[in-house]
């Protein structure tokens, strides 16, 4: 059994407010977690690793993504072959990592392929990509907003739901996601579209939970929002029209909310140069809206997870560190606020026993950064950044 020694850190652990000077940790190199951590004198090491003063937190948990999805297309582009999506998705996930993501749960994937590559990767045939949980294919009535071509179930009743999620996680899915409302990527529906029914989406939820998998819901508007509520799902995807009765129940429930606020943010912002009117129409007359929504859900108290709809237009897969800024910018956060989002993004997937913060007992998922995150949250978006996975330098 060989240990590696960091040194010479400050280090952010994921869940403590401020900066912890002079640090080290202690990594076992079979297991690729910290044995031991503290600051001042260090102990002996069979390797050491000096980090000269820079600063280092956790690796980031992206709760919501599309690694088959062209982020540079107005509807991600679904319909290609298996091996395109495939090369597809090792790039993207290849970008993910480099910019910090170290684990990511998928929110949809065409063919399976997030089941398929967790699987290479779980098994150490595929290295040097973030770790998933996967969704597999999403779940969507016919006609809805996940009818896109090789990528939703199409299930229109509970016996549909039951039969589909139970083959789905036969499969390999380690999580479940489900189509509240329409969106803003599919041309025939709208936000406020309620779409699969609160009693499909709870025979998703008892099929998921048997299993203790966790159900996602995408859900932009109303009534949807609040039918997904009602089916017992554990996270709402974007959230944009939450409102108050909604939120009390999300609290009273537990129940995370994944913002993507960034996509949405950039999608308003540049997406008139690329992306046809149908879908900016509907961008613009959602933000001020939804910035104001979220904020509500924000300051009494919900749950807010790490998540950016990696693949969707304008959501790229180097952009998971802006997250942190777009919120704390736009709903009024504070920056160690903001971080704890990466938090949240554990303890939904439960993954919080394991990665989420640096701690004696955790692996050794960490990046390292020139600046101080918590003074400027702009520092988790550097380009060079040094990124390891269970204790082995990637970037
Ligand atoms: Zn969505
Ligand atoms: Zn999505």
């Amino acid at each position: 059994m060989t240990e590696t020694l960091y040194q010479n850190l400050n280090l952010f652990n994921g869940k403590d407010d401020g900066i912890k000077d002079h640090c080290w940790f202690l990594v076992d190199d079979q297991s690729g977690k910290i044995e031991k951590l503290g600051n001042g004198a260090a102990p002996k090491a069979d390797h050491i690793v000096d980090l000269h003063g820079k600063y280092v937190m956790p690796g980031l948990i992206n709760v919501h993504t599309h690694i088959t999805f062209n982020q540079f297309t107005p509807t991600g582009d679904t319909d290609i072959s298996q091996t395109r999506a495939v090369v597809r998705a090792i790039k993207n996930l290849r970008t993910l990592l480099k910019s910090g993501v170290t684990y990511i749960r998928s929110c949809g994937d065409i063919y399976n392929i997030d089941i398929v590559l967790s699987k290479l990767i779980n098994a150490g045939e595929l290295t040097k990509v973030p770790r998933i949980v996967p969704a597999g294919r999403p779940y969507s009535m016919t006609g809805g907003h996940g009818d896109m071509p090789n990528w939703g179930y199409l299930v229109d009743s509970c016996d549909e739901m039951r039969k589909a999620v139970r083959r789905g996680i036969k499969r390999g899915a380690k999580s479940i996601k489900v189509m509240a409302t329409g969106g803003v990527m599919t041309e025939q529906d709208f936000m406020d579209d309620p779409q699969l029914s609160a009693a499909e989406m709870h025979t998703a939820v008892v099929e998921a939970h048997h299993k203790h998998l966790i159900v996602s819901a995408h859900a932009e508007g109303n009534p949807g929002i609040m039918n997904a509520i009602k089916a017992g799902v554990d996270s709402i995807e974007h959230g944009f029209y939450v409102n108050d009765q909604e939120i009390k129940l999300m609290l009273k429930h537990h129940i995370y909310l994944t913002p993507t606020l960034g996509g949405a943010w950039k999608i308003n912002t540049y997406g008139d140069k690329t992306l046809p009117k149908w879908e900016m129409n509907k961008m613009h007359n959602a933000f001020s809206d939804l910035v104001k929504n979220l904020s509500n859900a924000w300051h009494q108290g919900v749950k807010f997870t790490l998540g950016t709809d990696a693949g969707c237009p304008y959501c790229f897969f180097w952009d998971t560190p802006l997250e942190f800024e777009i919120i704390a910018k736009k709903l009024h956060t504070s920056n160690f606020a903001s971080l704890l989002m990466n938090l949240h993004s554990a303890q939904l997937t439960k993954l919080d026993d394991h990665y989420g913060t640096l701690e004696p007992g955790k692996y050794a998922d960490f990046l390292v950064l020139d600046h101080d995150p918590l003074k400027d949250l702009k520092a988790v978006q550097q380009k060079d950044k040094q990124v390891y996975q269970h204790g082995k330098r990637q970037f």
